[in-house]
């Protein structure tokens, strides 16, 4: 039988770009790829990129109150949505245009539609026109979910926010997560007074729990009002924006309400079932450890899988696909201490396990250390970073690096390598530190705080 392509990818966000690609431009493939929205997907249209932009342009009011602090005479009158917003817009129109770039010089045929399946080789675009190909990959990403309640549909997400005319005044951030926190954090920074509720105890679940106090501490301390055991009951729209009852029954004021209540795969209305894909209990998309589905001639890589739901490990899985099926080259995507930075103000970096992981499975130390940097304590802040090492105290294997400081996101990169190449406690040990730099603690912690 012959097909119209080697492959064809649906989604062209990071991790289907990367197959068609490699696939087309290393491997030799025919191949086409369809994306209804915006090239570039999650991360570059609506996602990491922007989202960093409006970190490094929150960071800029401590920096300014700092620089004050030592000596400069500067005067601040407050933060220009109106200037960023258009800068940010062409940002990420270049970027997008460069990932457009990349496809056609790859000699992928793109098509600016919406695909879905219509058997094992055939997808249908909107306009009604079938393609066939070999191999299908689904690389459709996912989107913000938000539970339902009476004024639910007034809720925005962080799909709305980079689209804002203008930045509320005050704002209700719901959720503990990665983006409830960066984003509580960011609109702070801008001049927001930002309100945000987790339900549960403790915002970041799932991480280790003592960086998830120490960043709760650290985001309240800024002028976050963050409530705990706290949720959203109802919503009404009124003059000044929305109006909140809570789930202890108090009624509040806010301009916008954002929802970060987690993220669900696009699977619905692609004929996945249909044709004998199976999903899963949260609507992924199963695969096994070559991406590959049910259906043989049928792939799929990154968040529409839920495996881990962050942008490089969608790449390497979109890479691993194409190595795999056109280039003769088996290659499972390792998701094995697969490292990652929550970027709060500060930043937090993690590789490997947390302490609660750790000590299910090892006899473990942990070193730690907690402290004012000098950068700060010199003009009397009192913000302290944060520095762990989880060892295994049988091997002296470094488990688990665990960092909370600006720039964590950087150091943690190359701490991850020497977590990677299985470092022990030693290696770290036997390592000069620099000086002076906060990261020097990584290697100067000689005791062990607790062992458990
Ligand atoms: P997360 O899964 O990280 O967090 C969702 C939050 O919403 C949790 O605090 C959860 O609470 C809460 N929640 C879920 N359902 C409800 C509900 N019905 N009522 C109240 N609260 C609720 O999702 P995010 O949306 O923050 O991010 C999605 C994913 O995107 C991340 O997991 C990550 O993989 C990726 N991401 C990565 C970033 C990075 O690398 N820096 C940045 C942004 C996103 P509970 O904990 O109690 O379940």
């Amino acid at each position: 039988m012959t097909f119209d392509f080697d492959l064809f990818v649906i989604g062209g966000g990071s991790g289907g770009v990367r197959a068609a690609r490699i696939a087309a431009a290393e491997h030799g493939a025919k191949v086409a790829l369809a994306e209804e929205f915006r090239m570039g997907g999650t991360c570059v249209i609506r996602g990491c990129v922007p989202k960093k932009l409006m970190v490094f342009a929150s960071n800029f009011a401590q920096s300014v109150e700092d620089g004050r602090e030592y000596g400069w005479d500067i005067r601040q009158n407050g933060f220009d949505w109106s200037k960023f917003r258009p800068r940010l817009d062409t940002e990420l129109d270049r970027l997008e245009a460069a990932y457009r770039r990349t496809l056609h010089n790859a000699n992928v045929t793109v098509f600016d539609s919406r695909a879905v399946l219509d058997d094992a080789h055939t997808v249908r675009l909107a306009d009604g026109s079938v393609k066939t190909a070999k191999h299908i990959l689904i690389a459709t990403g996912g989107h913000p979910f938000v539970f339902d309640f009476p004024g639910s549909e007034l809720a925005i997400t962080s799909n709305d926010i980079f689209l804002l005319d203008e930045l509320p005044k005050s704002i209700l951030i719901v959720g503990g997560g990665y983006i409830a926190c960066e984003f509580a954090c960011i609109l702070n920074g801008l001049g927001v007074q930002v309100t945000q509720y987790y339900r549960g105890d403790q915002i970041l679940r799932g991480f280790d729990d003592e960086v998830r106090g120490h960043i709760s501490d650290l985001i309240s301390k800024q002028g976050v009002d963050l409530r705990l055991n706290a949720d959203v009951a109802e919503m009404q729209r009124n003059e000044h924006g929305v109006s909140v009852t809570a789930t202890d029954g108090g009624i509040h004021q806010f301009g916008a309400a954002m929802f970060a209540t987690g993220r669900i795969p696009n699977t619905l209305g692609l004929g996945l079932e249909d044709i004998g894909v199976k999903i899963g209990k949260r609507g992924e998309i199963q695969v096994d450890e070559w991406s590959q589905t049910s259906v043989p001639s049928i792939f799929a890589v990154g968040d529409v899988t839920d495996r881990i739901n962050l942008t490089p490990v969608a790449i390497r899985e979109g890479h691993a696909f194409a190595d795999t099926v056109f280039g003769g080259n088996p290659t499972r995507a390792d998701h094995d201490q697969v490292p990652g930075a929550v970027f709060t103000q500060p930043e937090y970096g993690y590789v490997g396990m947390s302490e609660e992981e750790a000590q299910k499975e090892h006899r473990i130390e942990v070193y730690a250390t907690a402290f004012r940097p000098m950068r700060g304590a010199f003009i009397g802040r009192d913000e302290k970073v944060l520095f762990k090492l989880i060892v295994d105290a049988d091997t002296d294997r470094v488990l688990g690096v665990h960092i909370v400081a600006d720039g964590a996101g950087e150091l943690i990169q190359l701490a991850a390598i020497a977590v990677k190449m299985g470092a022990t406690k030693k290696d770290f040990d036997r390592t000069v530190a620099v000086h002076p730099t906060i990261a020097e603690e990584l290697v100067t912690m000689r005791t062990p705080v607790r062992t458990a």
